[in-house]
């Protein structure tokens, strides 16, 4: 992130605010504006809609999936551009419900075609979420909290401390302001192939929203993803990660960064309260639930912590282990993340050569470990860049401002 984005100011008129206003209750179910009483339709999976219409509005409940493609296939969020539905039905949902999406404050184009958007959630706070193009897919990566409580050392989202989760309205709303930029409608002009809650934030802390808005995802009416087209990240809360094999079918990747608990511990503080042995129990559980599961291990290097031989040979250990669990070669992916820094941060980039020695000790053990390509960084798009505006409250932002001054760094939060 350049100082000149991480300074940037929410400059919202007060129509604007007022927009993106919202009260206590939005981090839960049923985002609605303050004053006005109305249900937010982003916030309400298909079921949930179908409910509102038979409930709230006494109507058919198949009438709500005409909604649904209104607005997720087609990006009509007026009632009254909802032409195949009567008169009267208009009126009621004018009455009851809106559909509000996040203010876009800005979005960039890379010169690699990968996109980014600053999204105002409220008049004070800000989320990131990035388009990255590749050969036959597009990625959206969407972001679950503003800002993120979990403190991992390497990671850009975490110098901006916590300040709430994102409603469900929150999180689909990424997707669809990306969809709509995109001209994306599923199953006929496809732009958006698949969606990672790799963002900021940790998704599993805001479990209930995200599970909710995958599957608005995955639903034939919403963006109509295959469920291993969703992937879900995870820094290893494991009660969580067991319930989400419960209640969801997505694909599932954890940040690892290192393959033992002491060097864990440093970089992810949540290893402490779930080490290793721990975590890879879970995925081993997660993996089981439905034959041919693999998993993904994010390993992001960084010079002279975890990008040693010796690493590389812990690593493999591990994966194989995996592997054996749960009986499937090449269960456990391996994805290598150059580290991208940002200002202030003690960690640096391995070099090339580092990069490529790393790769080969885990190819020639027979892993798949591809090393993700850096897209997006003339954007601050990169993996790990993503900073958005955070209402801090958690102190942290002051502490690494602190951090900093002593660095002699001027402005990097
Ligand atoms: S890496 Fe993920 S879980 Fe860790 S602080 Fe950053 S956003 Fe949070």
């Amino acid at each position: 992130m350049t100082s000149r984005d991480a300074t940037i100011e929410l400059k919202l008129t007060e129509a604007d605010a007022a927009a993106v206003r919202v009260d206590a209750r939005r981090a839960g179910s049923g985002s609605v504006q303050p004053g006005s009483g109305r249900t937010n339709l982003f916030d309400l999976s298909r079921i949930e809609l179908e409910d509102f219409f038979e409930q709230t509005l006494g109507e058919k409940r198949y009438r709500a999936h005409q909604v649904m493609k209104w607005i997720h296939h087609r990006h009509v969020t007026d009632f009254n551009g909802m032409t195949d539905l009567g008169k009267a039905l208009r009126a009621k949902l004018e009455q009851h419900a809106h559909v509000h999406a996040p203010l876009v404050v800005f979005d960039k184009a890379s010169t690699d075609g990968t996109h980014k958007w600053l999204l105002g959630m409220d008049p004070k706070n800000a989320i990131e979420a990035v388009y990255i193009p590749d050969k036959g897919r597009g990625t959206l990566c969407v972001s679950s909290q503003v800002g993120c409580a979990l403190n991992c050392q390497f990671c850009s989202t975490a110098t901006q401390g916590f300040n709430r989760n994102l409603s469900t309205a929150e999180i689909i709303g990424q997707v669809w302001v990306a969809a709509r930029h995109l001209g994306n409608v599923p199953h006929q002009q496809r732009k958006l192939t698949n969606v990672v809650m790799m963002g900021m934030g940790e998704p599993l802390a805001n479990f209930d929203n995200v599970v909710r808005a995958m599957s608005i995802m995955r639903d034939d009416l919403g963006y109509g993803l295959a469920n291993k087209r969703v992937t879900l990240s995870t820094a290893g809360m494991v009660p969580m990660i067991d319930k989400l094999g419960e209640l969801s079918d997505v694909s599932l990747a954890v940040s690892l960064h290192a393959p033992t608990d002491e060097l864990r511990s440093e970089l992810v503080p949540l290893n402490k309260k779930y080490p290793i042995e721990v975590l890879m129990d879970a995925c081993v559980r997660y993996a089981l639930r439905k034959p041919g599961t693999s998993v993904t291990f994010e390993y992001t290097l960084m010079k002279g912590v975890n990008d040693q031989p010796q690493h590389a040979r812990e690593l493999v250990q591990l994966m194989r282990a995996f592997d054996r669990a749960v009986q499937m070669k090449g269960a456990a992916k391996i994805n290598l993340i150059p580290f991208n820094p940002f200002p202030g941060t003690r960690f640096e980039r391995p070099t090339d050569v580092a990069i490529r020695t790393f790769q080969k000790l885990l190819n020639e053990a027979g892993m798949i470990a591809p090393v993700r390509r850096t897209r997006g960084d003339d954007i601050d798009a990169a993996c790990g860049q993503l900073k958005g505006q955070v209402m801090d409250r958690t102190r942290r932002q002051a502490e690494f401002r602190k951090r900093l001054g002593g660095q002699g760094v001027d402005d990097a939060a």
